[in-house]
């Protein structure tokens, strides 16, 4: 990981914001608040994956492997609020197999920054295409953006986008992917 947050920078800031708001930052509620928001935000931009490329040699199988349901949590890049989406990731591979939580690593990895949810999905798709070297790769996500729910329009909703490419494009593999996911 390459980001870091400037720490001390973070929390002067979040008290100005507090002063901005009208509030008073030095009340007992508050006073912690600044250096609370700060380590939350070091924590989610700092977040470390841990190793992501361990792939296994196997004899060529074919199979479509899929691993759904990987709940992870973001930030909108448009209004900073929160939003959570439910993940799941195909691969065709001929010779490769990728470590089950590499999946799980690979969708926090990425949903750990200020993002959107199509990016979101773009860049697991992305990454996981580059690990286990095919195009053969589905992602599907549906989630719920506080941007929308509580503020705005104020609508509870489930967003859905999906990135599919190589095998996936053909009628039976994606068919199949969605019958899966949908299980
Ligand atoms: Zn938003």
């Amino acid at each position: 990981m390459t980001q870091k947050i400037d720490h001390a920078k973070v929390k002067s800031l979040v008290r100005e914001l507090l002063t901005a708001l009208g509030d008073d930052p030095d009340r007992e509620g508050l006073k912690e608040t600044p250096r609370r928001i700060a380590n939350f935000w070091r924590e989610f931009i700092e977040y470390e994956p841990g190793k992501l490329d361990t792939t296994f040699s196997s004899v060529k199988h074919n199979q479509m492997v899929c691993v759904t349901g990987m709940r992870v949590w973001s930030m909108c890049e448009h209004h900073m609020l929160p939003f959570w989406c439910d993940v799941s990731i195909a691969y065709i591979a001929d010779d490769k197999v990728l470590g089950l939580s590499k999946f799980a690593r690979i969708a926090h990895k990425h949903a750990h920054k200020l993002t959107l949810q199509e990016q979101l999905v773009s860049d697991i798709s992305e990454e996981v295409k580059n690990i286990l070297g095919t195009d053969n790769v589905a992602v599907y996500a549906k989630g719920e953006h506080l941007c929308m729910t509580m503020r705005g329009i104020r609508t509870p909703h489930r967003m859905i986008s999906s990135a599919l490419d190589g095998h996936f494009l053909e009628t039976a593999p994606r068919l199949e992917f969605f019958r899966l996911i949908e299980e």
